[in-house]
């Protein structure tokens, strides 16, 4: 069947949307393939569905070919399983709840491990039951705290979310190897330049779990990779700890007049105007910088901690927010000092030098209290310069675990382009990137917390193993949007057209019409997925359309069919060849064929 432009749901725009931050984003809304309903929330309209459709197919080959059986699941989910696992207070603001007539609590699931693991726990009871994968591709609804790029980081999203079942380790290796081959294989068919890193678990819990990220400068997520083979999502980069040092030469600390450097370079300014080294000049990582924040547990209480880094780097925020999840954590602010008083802004230190003896002042010694916790090179033997806890005055000759000892290391500095990897294979670099899917090995925690066990072989009861796999698949069509397009539009990759040619007809005239309608049921008896631009418009609104629209051929019938040429165009490429009209369909038909 042939799609007429005349009669598609579709309206171009000329304009961009006021909210398009990415390209991606404002060329499916001015393209005509997405609507922004709410914040964070779209509409699908034909051009658009179709892509998303087509991802859907491919994720569903896939995962059936790993012998994944597709079910599918609610939307609205009772609260009591997200309640037996802690999430529906984990999860915190991100989850939609609500509540039905009678007052019972409700919510829309974010992600259904509960759900699948109570199912598999209603049928199944014994370990010949297993190795099982079930799989759904499915509506999510996470209250994002930031919805961002369009479908990239929506409140309502498509994901295909899957989970396996397992008596024990080994399987559960396995049905994780099976997961991963059949995501590279799907961002392979995707078209998609990606990277496989190590990652945090996050709000969902387990242990080993890594990502699978499309390179893309307008990426959220920032990762790393060695010349030896690291690759890690920032956040789940874990910094070694050097070796501890002997500090037996280094004097009692001592208190040092600094006024006026709040700053760290303010500070290593008056260090080395004051009291120089001999050996060499102080810099930003001789100094113990100390940073306090508020940290709001997802039940909604919130505390203070002080986080101990070398005062060249800042703390990472999405390490840090990484770190303490489901938790989140907020820089205190200024007014709020005022209301800490043992805390002086640009003076903090972990130690205060009484009557020139060295005192905790932070952490469970401490005065205040307040939970202190530390980068992992803050190690026993390190000496430092930092804040005297009094206003104009640092400390300098602070040694760890002599002076002061913290409540436990924080791994949550920036990682710099050159740092070394933690596995010694050379410096890291730092890209951008999107995650498209999240493969975890969860391990026993979801099936211990609703009681999922199967007899094995030897008549016992068993925990059963679990691994959960997730692939974005709204966001995948974003994803491959914004790694395709240009400045003029879309520019689909064949697998995952709407269509795989337009045909413009250009000029007035019914011969034109007839000949392109021609040639489109020619494409269509051969295969071909063809949309017709059959549209009363002139020839400078259709190119600019096609382009706008991304498929990855049209054909435009116009002028040269006075020649019997018709002009074959690659929208990726922008080359154009003359075909003669006679020959078009076969030409066309062998181009979507390869
Ligand atoms: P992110 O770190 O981007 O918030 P996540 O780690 O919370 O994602 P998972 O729980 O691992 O996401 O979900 C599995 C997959 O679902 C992700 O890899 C991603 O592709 C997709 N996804 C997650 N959140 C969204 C969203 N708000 N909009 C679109 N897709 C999403
Ligand atoms: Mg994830």
């Amino acid at each position: 069947m042939i799609t007429r432009l005349s009669q598609l749901f579709v309206r171009t725009l000329r304009e961009d949307p006021a909210d398009a931050e990415v390209p991606s984003h404002r060329w499916l809304v001015r393209a005509g393939y997405i609507r922004r309903a709410a914040p964070g929330i779209y509409s699908w309209l034909p051009l658009g569905l179709r892509v998303l459709q087509q991802v859907e197919v491919i994720v569903r080959e896939e995962m059936d070919a790993i012998g994944a059986q597709e079910v599918r699941f609610p939307a609205l989910l009772p609260r009591e399983p997200y309640e037996a696992t802690n999430r529906w207070t984990e999860y915190g603001p991100n989850l939609f709840r609500l509540k039905d007539r009678k007052g019972a609590d409700y919510l829309l699931g974010p992600t259904h491990e509960e759900m699948f693991t109570l199912l598999v726990k209603d049928l199944y009871s014994s370990y010949k039951d297993l190795p099982l994968s079930l799989y759904q591709i499915q509506t999510k609804y996470r209250d994002e705290a930031r919805p961002r790029a369009g479908l990239l980081r929506g409140r309502e999203f498509v994901m295909k979310d899957s989970y396996s079942f397992d008596v024990d380790d080994a399987g559960l290796a396995a049905s994780y190897e099976a997961h991963r081959q059949a995501y590279v294989r799907i961002f392979d068919r995707l078209g998609l330049e990606y990277v496989i890193v190590e990652a945090t678990s996050g709000a969902m819990g387990g242990s080993a779990s890594e990502e699978f990220l499309a390179v893309s400068a307008t990426g959220e997520d920032t990762f790393v990779r060695s010349p030896g083979g690291y690759a890690a999502n920032v956040e789940a980069v874990r910094v070694p700890a050097p070796a501890e040092q002997d500090a037996s030469g280094i004097g009692a600390a001592r208190p040092v007049d600094t006024p006026g450097t709040g700053t760290i370079a303010e500070l290593v300014d008056a260090a080395n105007a004051k009291f120089p080294r001999p050996d060499r000049a102080w810099t930003a990582a001789d100094t113990l910088k100390n940073v306090v924040f508020v940290v709001t547990g997802p039940d909604g209480k919130a505390e203070l901690l002080v986080v101990g880094l070398p005062g060249d780097r800042d703390v990472d925020m999405k390490r840090l927010e990484a770190a303490l999840a489901p938790a989140e954590a907020a820089p205190l602010a200024d007014d709020d000092f005022a209301a800490n008083p043992g805390l002086v802004k640009g003076y903090i230190g972990p130690v205060s030098v009484v009557d020139g003896v060295a005192v905790a002042h932070l952490g469970a010694e401490g005065p205040l209290k307040l939970r202190y916790l530390t980068d992992p090179r803050v190690v026993p033997g390190t000496a430092w310069i930092t804040g005297a806890n009094v206003v104009d005055t640092h400390l300098v000759d602070v040694v760890a675990g002599r002076d002061f000892t913290s409540d436990g290391v924080l791994d949550v500095a920036e990682i710099r382009d050159g740092d070394p990897a933690p596995d010694g294979s050379g410096p890291l670099s730092l890209a951008r990137g999107v995650e498209m899917g999240h493969i975890f090995q969860l391990g026993r925690k979801y099936a211990e917390a609703l009681g999922l066990k199967v007899l094995d072989a030897n008549g016992k009861l068993v925990t059963v193993t679990m691994g959960s796999y997730g692939v974005g698949v709204s966001r995948a069509v974003a994803a491959v949007a914004e790694a395709t397009c240009d400045e003029r539009g879309l520019a689909w990759p064949r697998a995952l057209a709407p269509f795989d040619v337009q045909v413009l007809a250009t000029g007035k005239g019914d011969e034109i019409l007839d000949a392109a309608t021609t040639l489109a049921e020619e494409l269509d008896a051969r295969g071909v997925r063809v949309l017709l631009d059959d549209r009363k418009a002139s020839p400078g609104v259709k190119f600019a359309d096609a382009e706008i629209m991304g498929m990855p051929t049209s054909v435009v019938v116009g002028r040269g069919l006075a020649d019997g040429v018709v002009e074959v165009r690659d929208r990726a490429t922008g080359e154009r060849v003359e075909v003669p009209v006679a020959e078009a369909a076969d030409h066309v038909a062998a181009l979507v064929r390869t």
